[in-house]
Parts: structure tokens; sequence; C-alpha cells
């Protein structure tokens, strides 16, 4: 019994845990810790894998990755299961899988679902906390799907906003957004997209769109938008003429020419990877960001497997120090 994962167990966390002992600082405080650590080469995500079982339907990969800095080595392993809404389940699942990076043991399971909602969140928080106007007051959210109500409780605690302006595809949805809204003590209006980029300050997308539903003329001078809806080749929010208007940043610049909504621009030689600043440069300083009132600066957080690992980390370390979760030992 002389390893650390040996005398103090693998604990197991599950999504309800997750909820009871993760807030939202934890997550923002993680996020912008481990992509300062990308940014300065302390961490790394590993080649993503997503396959098509060829079973339910579903889709199932890994992503994982190791931070030096945090010592966080795992991974996220999930996926997508279209049929899980008509058994009460949801559509997404995963779980993330902690190692001790000393001797590569077990040390934590983790439910991602939950997890994932708020590190996706926490992700275009610490964007608009670092690239977005001190006096943005409208916020402009497109999307009202599970995603979007983490995303907007998120936002609203970086700017002093007054105002959310909203579109989604889907009109029947934005409603529960609205709640969000009001229960946050924000005025609430559902606009056409081209009124929502006129108005916003801040604008967040976070669809499953496939074409774009933003115009680059629609968007005015000074606007942060954080594109995050686009996490797969294929899929597209924003009109690629934005993106070489604006100045960009991405969580992983990697990702963001390949899966993210960068893909587009890339391909049509509007811009190149070298175009692209990781947002972690901006944290540690090393880029200036936002340079001024008028520019327009946007984020595409495509999701990396370092985001899950930290936020996953957060949730073990702190349940097993309150004794919640179910701690077993091997052997
Ligand atoms: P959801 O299924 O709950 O909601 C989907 C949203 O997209 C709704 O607003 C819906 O109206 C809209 N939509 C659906 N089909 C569309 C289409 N064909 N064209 C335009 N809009 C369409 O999904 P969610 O959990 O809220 O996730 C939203 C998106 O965010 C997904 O694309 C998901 O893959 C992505 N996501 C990204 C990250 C990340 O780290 N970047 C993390 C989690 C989810």
């Amino acid at each position: 019994m002389d390893s650390q994962t040996e005398m103090q167990g693998i604990v197991i966390v599950g999504e309800g845990v997750c909820e009871e002992v993760i807030t939202r600082a934890d997550a923002f405080g993680a996020v912008e810790a481990v992509f300062a650590a990308m940014a300065r080469g302390d961490a790394y995500n590993f080649p993503v894998v997503r396959e098509a079982i060829g079973h339910a339907d579903a889709l199932y990969g890994f992503k994982g990755g190791f931070d030096r800095a945090g010592l966080a080595l795992g991974l996220k392993a999930g996926g997508y299961w279209p049929g899980n809404m008509d058994k009460g389940l949801t559509n997404h699942q995963s779980t993330v899988c902690l190692f001790d990076p000393d001797t590569g043991q077990l040390s934590a399971l983790v439910g991602g679902n939950y997890l994932t909602a708020l590190r996706t969140a926490a992700s275009s928080s610490v964007s608009i906390a670092h690239l977005a106007r001190k006096d943005a007051k409208v916020l402009g959210m497109v999307g009202a799907g599970h995603q979007s109500t983490f995303q907007l409780r998120a936002a609203a605690e970086q700017r002093d906003f007054e105002k959310v302006v909203a579109w989604n595809p889907h009109p029947e949805m934005l409603p529960r957004l609205g709640a969000v809204a009001e229960e946050l003590g924000l005025a609430f209006e559902a606009l056409t997209p081209e009124e929502l980029g006129a108005e916003a300050d801040v604008i967040i997308t976070i669809t499953s769109a496939f074409e774009p539903l933003l115009m680059a003329d629609w968007i005015k001078p000074g606007t942060h938008i954080a594109c995050m809806g686009t996490d797969t080749k294929g899929k597209q929010e924003v009109d690629p003429a934005l993106l070489s208007r604006a100045s960009v940043f991405a969580d992983e610049i990697a990702q963001s020419v390949s899966i993210g909504e960068a893909q587009h621009a890339v391909a049509e030689g509007l811009i190149a990877a070298g175009d692209i600043t990781p947002i972690g440069a901006v944290i540690n300083g090393t880029h200036p960001g936002r340079s001024s009132d008028d520019e327009i600066t946007l984020f595409d957080g495509t999701g990396v497997g370092l985001q899950d690992l930290a936020v996953a980390s957060v949730a073990a370390r702190i349940a097993r120090a309150r004794g919640l979760g179910e701690v077993v030992r091997l052997g």
C-alpha cells in the first residue's frame, strides 16, 4: 500500500455530486488556468478519437490530455446516443477518468454530463472576461438548447449586462432562456438575427447549425462574439467573412482550424492558422487581447479534453475532501 491511489482509493463522483460540489467560479478558474497552461506549453491535448460505432446510431470517442502544471492526466469518454431521449436519458453521455500522473493508477471516475455544460460555459465566459469591452451592456444569445442556459448564467457574471437579446432557429425554445434571464434580473427580447447583431455588445452562438446564422455585415464594431456550437467538421454558425474582419482567438488552434468555426474561413483562404491567437496567450499577458473599442473579437471555443480534466479534477478533489461520492479500493 505505497501509492497515493492505493491509500486514498478511487473516488466515484456521480452527476448529482458534481452539481453539488463545483461552482461556476470553480469552473471559470480551472478552465482559465488550463488555457494559460496550454499556451505556455505546460499542457497538451491528445488527438481526439470519435467513431460511429455502428450500434444504436451512436458516436463514441475519447478526448484526453495532460496538464503538467495542474497535474491532471486522463480522458473523457463518451459521445452521442440519439435514441436516449426516448429512454428518459440525455443524448450526450460522458464520463471522465482521472489517473495519478506519478503512477498511472486510476484515481477518479467523474460524471461528465453536467461538467461538460459547466466547462463549455466557463470557456466562453473566460473569453468575455479577457476580450469583451468593459462597458458591454447587451448580451446576444443565438441558440436556446441545453447548453444555452449554462452559457447565459456564466456570461451574465462577466459584465454589467442590462439586457439579453436572443434568436433561435426554433423560436418555441426561447421562453426557457427568457425565464433564466428574468431570474437573473435581465430584460429579455427575442429579435431577428440581424437585429440581434445591431444591438448586442457580446454574442454567444451555441447551436448545432451547419450553415452561417449571423452575417459579417450584421455585427457592429466593438462586438465580442464567442462561437461555441461548432465542434465538428462541417458545423458552422457564422459567415466566414466575419473571421477575416475580426481578431480571432481560440482555445486550441489545431482544433479551431479543423473542427471549429475557423475551419470554413481557413478552407476559403480568408485566414490562416497563424492569424489565430490562443486565448491562453491573452490570459498569460503575452498577447494584449483587444486593442481598440472598435475591434471585433471572435473566440472559437471548440472544447478540449483538458477543460474536462480540469473541472473533473476540482469536482473529485472537493468530493473527496467533503466525504461525498463513493470511494473504492482495488486489491
Ligand atoms: P441542443 O440539442 O440542446 O440544442 C441545439 C440548438 O441548436 C438549439 O438552439 C436548436 O434550435 C439549434 N439547432 C438544432 N438544429 C439546428 C440546425 N440544423 N441549424 C441551426 N440550429 C439548429 O444542443 P446543446 O447541448 O445545447 O448543444 C449546442 C451545440 O453546442 C451543439 O452543436 C454541440 O455539439 C455544441 N457543444 C459544443 C461544446 C464546446 O465545447 N464547444 C460543448 C458542448 C456542446
